[in-house]
């Protein structure tokens, strides 16, 4: 057993996401010194505080990682959970220094964890510590808008988000910019429209590009596009949530969905939205009327389909399973789930592994536009909607003159529109991920890299060594 091994023999967290590295780093000639510091953890603030629950005081466990700060503010989750420990929010901040350096966002990486199960605790308790939690990162200045800029994660969501920018604000109050010290915020209270499903769109669009190129499906056996794919999706949180949904839409055919009660399966696909409103009304999703009950839900990351979205937490494909998975495409929703044992054997399988580096960014690319309009003041669009719509109307009297026809009403509603907020959020989440892939890509076939996980720790790396260089900091 190496020293980076653990008891059960598998690496730790933090251990898998450097052998990513590793395998990058070969494709990159530079410095191994500088290449050391790109791979290190900056800061690890640990803290332990006291909250009354009750009549009794509980000792919180806590965490805030600052991975990089090549660029800043850093940025990051923070989730709820009782498996937060150092080495997973270590891990997990780095993913996110390689993440933000793919997709152009220009944040250093950070992540937050608290030790607790939010399951199990009153939302005012919730609300108790989550306000604890960020006194204690003021204190030590790890929270800011261009400082560190927390988010939803695991177990977090709007309302954790906007309790943080309220102890912010009550804190530091006169600061104008202090919407921006946290994003994935209602829209009540500066949040952008779209960040919500933003994740999960995300993924959507990343494996659509993936589906629309002929080389890559001829690969592994498929035809281009992706109507009419068999998908399973693992973890119906607010990624899998929305993946799912997007991915029915477009007539892909959902026919497995897993949660950590069970699966359900109909080879024939689900009908989303309706197992959706199942869940909200039974508190699950087993026993869903049209489909078939799979009590052991790490099974049904087995069942013979076309791309299988593991969007729930790290590391449930491992060596033990990796051999009997039967997907042909894996897309990463979640954070490292794939450890680095099942790469190894799914990649031999010929596998195509979309990386959670990549496929996952939408959050942090829409977590991007929310801060920026935080600092701006201004609703997207809210300048040229009107204008834009005006000038498409000259422009189509002036088309309707030309050609001597009138256009419905219909039509001249869907030409004339201006762009809403939601529009351009989408749309620059399109544009970002569309680029991604291909960039990913291209870095792929120009090295002859073997996978897309190398080839986008490669982009990525590449990206932050030039902003070390053009920093000074790298000779
Ligand atoms: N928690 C999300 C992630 O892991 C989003 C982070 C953010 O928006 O800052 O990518």
């Amino acid at each position: 057993m190496s020293k980076n091994q653990n008891k059960t023999g598998s690496y730790s967290f933090f251990n898998c996401i450097e052998k990513n590295f590793d395998k990058a780093a070969r494709f990159i000639s530079i410095e191994k010194g500088l290449l050391e510091q790109i791979k290190a953890c900056n800061s690890v603030y640990r803290m332990h505080f006291p909250v009354k629950i009750g009549k009794e005081v509980k000792v919180i466990e806590a965490y805030r990682v600052q991975h990089s700060h090549h660029k800043l503010p850093c940025k990051g989750g923070i989730r709820y959970s009782m498996k937060v420990n150092q080495d997973e929010i270590m891990t997990l901040a780095a993913l996110m220094t390689y993440k933000c350096a793919i997709v152009d966002v220009p944040f250093g990486g950070a992540k937050g964890g608290i030790k607790i199960d939010p399951q199990t605790i009153s939302s005012e308790n919730i609300e108790k510590i989550t306000r604890r939690y960020t006194s204690e990162l003021i204190k030590k200045n790890f929270i800011g808008p261009g400082i560190d800029v927390p988010a939803p994660d695991y177990g977090t969501g709007e309302k954790e988000m906007s309790w943080i920018f309220d102890t912010f604000l009550s804190l530091r109050s006169g600061d104008v910019d202090a919407l921006a010290c946290v994003t994935g915020k209602p829209i009540s209270q500066g949040g952008v429209r779209g960040r919500k499903e933003a994740t999960g769109l995300g993924v959507f669009y990343g494996i659509r590009e993936l589906c629309h190129v002929k080389e890559e499906m001829y690969s592994v056996g498929l035809d281009v596009g992706l109507v009419g794919k068999k998908i399973i999706i693992q973890g119906l949180g607010n990624v899998g949530y929305h993946a799912a949904s997007f991915f029915h839409e477009s007539g892909a055919i959902i026919i497995a969905l897993a949660e950590r009660e069970g699966a359900i399966y109909n080879k024939k696909g689900l009908n989303v939205s309706k197992v959706f409103l199942h869940l909200k009304n039974n508190g699950s999703i087993l026993n869903f009327p049209e489909a078939k009950n799979i009590e052991n839900t790490e099974k049904a990351l087995e069942l013979e389909c076309d791309i299988l979205i593991p969007a729930a937490l790290e590391n449930v494909i491992h060596k033990n399973n990796a051999n009997r998975i039967k997907a042909k495409i894996i897309g990463e929703a979640a954070n490292g789930p794939i450890t680095p044992e099942a790469d190894e054997i799914l990649d031999k399988k010929g596998v195509i592994i979309v990386p959670d580096i990549y496929l996952n960014a939408g959050g942090v690319t829409v977590s991007y536009f929310e801060w920026l309009k935080n600092l701006s003041h201004v609703r997207y669009g809210r300048m040229e909607k009107k204008f834009r719509e005006n000038v498409n109307a000259e422009f189509l009297k002036v088309i309707e003159t030309i050609c001597k026809k009138k256009i419905s009403i219909e039509e001249k509603k869907m030409i004339l529109r201006g762009p809403r907020e939601i529009d351009l959020v989408r749309s620059g989440l399109e544009d970002t991920m569309i680029n991604g892939f291909h960039k990913i890509r291209d870095i792929k076939k120009s090295l002859k890299i073997e996978n897309m996980r190398t080839a986008a720790f490669v982009l990525s790396i590449n990206k932050i060594i030039d902003s070390y260089e053009k920093l000074g900091i790298f000779p």
